[in-house]
């Protein structure tokens, strides 16, 4: 973490052409900024975009047009290597589906974010506990995730984004499969990392998970409104 006064997301009508036939045009000129340290939700109905641009802010994906510096860095000028080393070190990532690997126990799911880091098993181990402990499942390290709540799942995903220790946290409807109650603990656990000074984005439709940012933008058929 720095206290640059750069933002850490910087975007300059970004756009994102879908080739089809028909074109999509899933982002258009997409123009804002986040700071670090905050915490922002994109608010936006189904289909308007939100995966498209937290994918584009998250290098999965590529703008068709317009600009978009991660960190101060353009990152069209970033060659793949340097993209993928972003990707892993700099920003974790949490999905609606928490995406974990079922055979595997919780503590494996997290050490396995840390394989292409040069980090030793031994440390992996060590580091993925220290993690589950963080999100408050120091009594779960070895469950697999079958049995797990899908609370208890969706904090497994939040220490596997945190292994790595990145300074951006990329959320996509990370309530979207949880009860209101759940979507509660989960929020506030995200809340309590920004208040350590994880720079947050939320991708959500819903009011109550975009409650716990500290700013909501709108966006609506692939604009969002200043
Ligand atoms: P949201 O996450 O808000 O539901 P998306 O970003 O997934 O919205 O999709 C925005 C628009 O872009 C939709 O019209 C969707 O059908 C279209 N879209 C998304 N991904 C693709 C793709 N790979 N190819 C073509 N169209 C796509
Ligand atoms: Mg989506």
């Amino acid at each position: 973490m720095t206290d640059s006064p750069r933002p850490v997301i910087r975007l300059d009508k970004v756009g994102r052409r879908f080739p089809g036939p028909p074109p999509v045009d899933a982002l258009r000129e997409a123009t804002f900024s986040v700071e670090a340290r905050e915490h922002v939700a994109i608010m936006g109905p189904s289909g308007s975009g939100k995966s498209t641009l937290l994918n584009l802010i998250g290098l999965l994906d590529t703008p068709t047009s317009g600009k978009y510096e991660l960190d101060g860095a353009d990152v069209a000028q970033l060659d793949e290597h340097t993209r993928t080393a972003l990707r892993r070190d700099a920003i974790g990532f949490v999905f609606q589906d928490f995406y974990l690997m079922a055979g595997r126990s919780a503590w494996e799911n997290v050490a396995l974010a840390m394989v292409y880091t040069g980090v030793s098993a031994k440390q992996r181990m060590i580091r993925a506990k220290q993690a589950l402990d963080r999100v408050g499942l120091d009594h779960r390290h070895d469950a697999l995730p079958t049995t797990m709540s899908g609370g208890e799942r969706q904090r497994v995903a939040i220490a596997r984004a945190l292994a790595n220790q990145p300074q951006l946290l990329l959320c996509d409807e990370p309530t979207g499969n949880l009860d209101s109650a759940t979507t509660e603990q989960v929020m506030a656990l995200i809340a309590d990392l920004n208040g350590e000074g994880m720079t947050v984005l939320t991708i959500t439709h819903d009011p109550a998970t975009a409650a716990w940012a500290s700013r909501r933008l709108m966006i609506s058929d692939g604009r969002i409104p200043a």
